[in-house]
């Protein structure tokens, strides 16, 4: 009798458990046969457009951005030792307007001039070209949101943003009156920030973290330049009350430069001050977007018990500059999100890339997709927890994994560097540890 019973609960528990499996089977199938679960939007960032490009015999004069330097193998879509043609970001936006894809919306995180020395620019300059990169942004995207962000280069002199209004906060304020509302408008005005409703129960939060690179002079000793860190918890402080989720939109990135030892791109005291925020708040915070390295580069930034609790991206450049005494660069780039509709958590990459050297021999644009995160990892989303057990995959010897990472990082902008040593263990430590701490303990 005791074993008949059993082996009735038996049944039972069996029956239940495969209701279950049924269930998310249903689910899993109902969601894949509805894309409308699913958001998209474009991240393009660093454009830094070179007017002066241009084609001729004598390979100095190229392009001002290469300083005098030749350029190396110059062809209609630029060249590695130069900023952007023109003709490289139309090809770029052209692609994007094209392509068979369906995005809500496009981040865009700074640095539209050139890199050259500032006896070459001026505020007039820099503003005009902003203007011409935020035309160009809307005659190729008339009926897409744009949520910009500025970079350290959006300024005059570079690096130098300041903590209260002028003449190019001013003249960004108006080129970007169609794409944000007033009172976005009146931060942004004022120190070069805003936060926006993006959708229901998304705000997006636009930094400037300008104000906390290493290089900028007009910050120097403040504790809270433009009352951004204050304005920032307030902000986050009434989302977490009003149940929205957050994305953070920023061009210089926070934690540890990956390509070297030891150094942050923010000054050391911000970055801790803004890793503390992000910690506070990272059960809303859903996805962390940047750009200024010009390279392609994941971070997951952990609690202080080590759990992993949020996900940052680098996305790399549209310029594939470099400088003479670099040995690599990046080709160019954009890429894609995929996020979730209900939860606005974010579900992979498509990374598109345009081979430089072969666009330029064919003298065609020809950008094509790069990778899919989930697909080329063999992960299932871009939580932070995926994230972390990927980097765990990296941090083994002669990871496979890594090595497709690193290649990404780059670009695609040589097949057969290898990143070993000192060069993966600055990688795998810069992902993992944000903080001054656990990054110096990651070297121990
Ligand atoms: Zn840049
Ligand atoms: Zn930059």
């Amino acid at each position: 009798m005791k074993g008949l019973v059993s082996c009735a609960l038996n049944f039972v528990a069996m029956l239940l458990a495969l209701s279950v499996v049924c269930l998310s089977l249903a689910e899993a199938l109902y969601l894949r046969s509805f894309p409308e679960q699913e958001g998209q939007f474009w991240h393009i960032t660093d454009l830094h457009l070179d007017p002066t490009y241009h084609i001729t015999d004598d390979h100095t004069k190229v392009c001002f951005s290469s300083k005098g330097f030749p350029a190396k193998n110059p062809g209609v879509f630029g060249d590695y030792m130069c900023d952007s043609p023109y003709l490289l970001i139309q090809s770029a936006f052209d692609y994007m307007k094209n392509v068979d894809l369906q995005p809500k919306f496009i981040i865009w995180t700074g640095d539209s001039p050139p890199h050259v020395p500032p006896e070459e620019l001026s505020t007039d300059i820099v503003i005009n070209v902003i203007r011409n990169m935020t035309n160009t942004i809307q005659a190729f995207f008339p009926d897409l949101q744009v949520y910009p962000a500025l970079g350290n280069h959006d300024y005059w002199p570079q690096d130098q943003l300041p903590v209260s209004t002028n003449k190019i906060y001013e003249a960004v304020t108006e080129l970007w009156k169609p794409w944000l509302t007033p009172e976005a408008l009146k931060t942004l005005i004022k120190g070069g920030f805003y936060s926006q409703m993006i959708d229901q129960n998304l705000r997006i939060i636009s930094l400037n973290t300008n104000l906390y690179y290493s290089p900028n002079n007009e910050t120097l000793g403040l504790p809270d330049p433009a009352g951004q860190f204050e304005w920032l918890e307030e902000v986050l402080q009434a989302s977490l009350k009003n149940n929205e989720k957050v994305y953070i939109i920023a061009h210089v990135p926070v934690g540890y430069l990956p390509f070297t030892i030891n150094t942050t791109a923010m000054r050391e005291n911000f970055n801790e001050k803004l890793v503390e925020i992000f910690r506070n708040y990272s059960s809303i915070i859903v996805g962390q977007f940047f750009g200024h390295t010009h390279r392609d580069s994941i971070m997951v930034l952990h609690d202080t018990e080590g759990n992993p609790v949020n996900s940052l991206f680098v996305a790399p450049a549209v310029t594939p500059i470099k400088n003479f005494y670099e040995l690599q660069t990046n080709n160019p780039g954009f890429r894609l999100y995929k996020y979730n509709l209900a939860d606005y958590t974010l579900l992979d990459i498509w990374q598109y890339y345009m081979n430089l050297t072969e666009a330029n021999e064919q003298k065609k644009p020809d950008w094509k997709l790069e990778y899919i995160m989930t697909k080329d990892f063999n992960i299932n989303d871009l939580q932070p927890k995926s994230l972390h057990d990927l980097v765990k995959q990296f941090e083994k010897p002669q990871s496979q994994e890594f090595q497709k990472y690193y290649r990404n990082f780059i670009v695609s902008y040589d097949q057969h560097i290898v990143c070993e040593g000192i060069c993966k263990r600055e990688q795998v430590c810069a992902i993992q540890f944000l903080d001054y701490e656990s990054y110096t303990n990651c070297f121990r």
